[in-house]
């Protein structure tokens, strides 16, 4: 199965990513874990990602698709995975749709974790990770509204999006998201 895992920071995307990763056995690619592992090693991409993910602006397209398109061409994605946190622009999902065209293995859906606005800067703000902080958290917010958002649209016109309630309790929301999976 191929996924892709849409929606706002805080909605709680991580959390249930691990859930889906383990039960359906995918190779779970969050690519803000990436970045934040480049940022911890210093290499020139991680120092270069570090400007954008402080203040909560997006890395440009072309440095995140560079770490995309060699991480897919590994052969543990050949099983199936969850990307978490990638596409975040139309352009990144562009090149996703062509990547995946090109070796003949297209997404089978592609979830939305939905959570209103009000409710995820409380979740985020309760939070501790470096770019939480109020000014970034806000960033981050608008960023997804302008950046991210219309990837909803773009998703639904092929017809693969599945909006996901992402209020409750972690099981409840989990309960929500396999009774998706299962049908594939
Ligand atoms: P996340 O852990 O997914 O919230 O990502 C943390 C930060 O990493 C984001 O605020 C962005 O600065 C950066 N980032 C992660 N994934 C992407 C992406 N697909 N495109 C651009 N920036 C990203």
């Amino acid at each position: 199965m191929r996924i892709v895992f849409v929606g706002p920071p805080g909605a709680g995307k991580g959390t249930q990513a691990e859930k889906i990763v383990a039960k359906y056995g995918l190779l779970h690619l969050s690519t803000g874990d990436m970045l934040r592992a480049a940022r911890d090693a210093k290499t020139p991409i991680g120092l270069k990602a570090e400007e954008f993910m402080s203040t909560g602006r997006l890395v440009p397209d072309d440095v995140i698709i560079g770490i995309i398109v060699e991480r897919l061409a590994q052969d543990d994605a050949k099983n199936g995975f969850l990307l978490d946190g990638f596409p975040r622009t139309i352009a990144q999902a562009e090149e996703l749709d062509k990547m995946l065209k090109a070796s003949g293995t297209p997404l089978d859906v592609v979830l939305e974790l939905r959570v209103p606005e009000e409710e995820l800067f409380q979740r985020l703000a309760g939070r501790g990770r470096a770019d939480d902080q109020p000014e970034v958290i806000r960033q981050r917010l608008v960023a997804y509204r302008e950046q991210t958002a219309p990837l909803v649209d773009y998703y639904t016109k092929s017809s693969l999006l599945k909006t996901i309630d992402g209020l409750g309790s972690v099981d409840a929301i989990f309960e929500r998201i396999q009774t998706e999976l299962d049908r594939y």
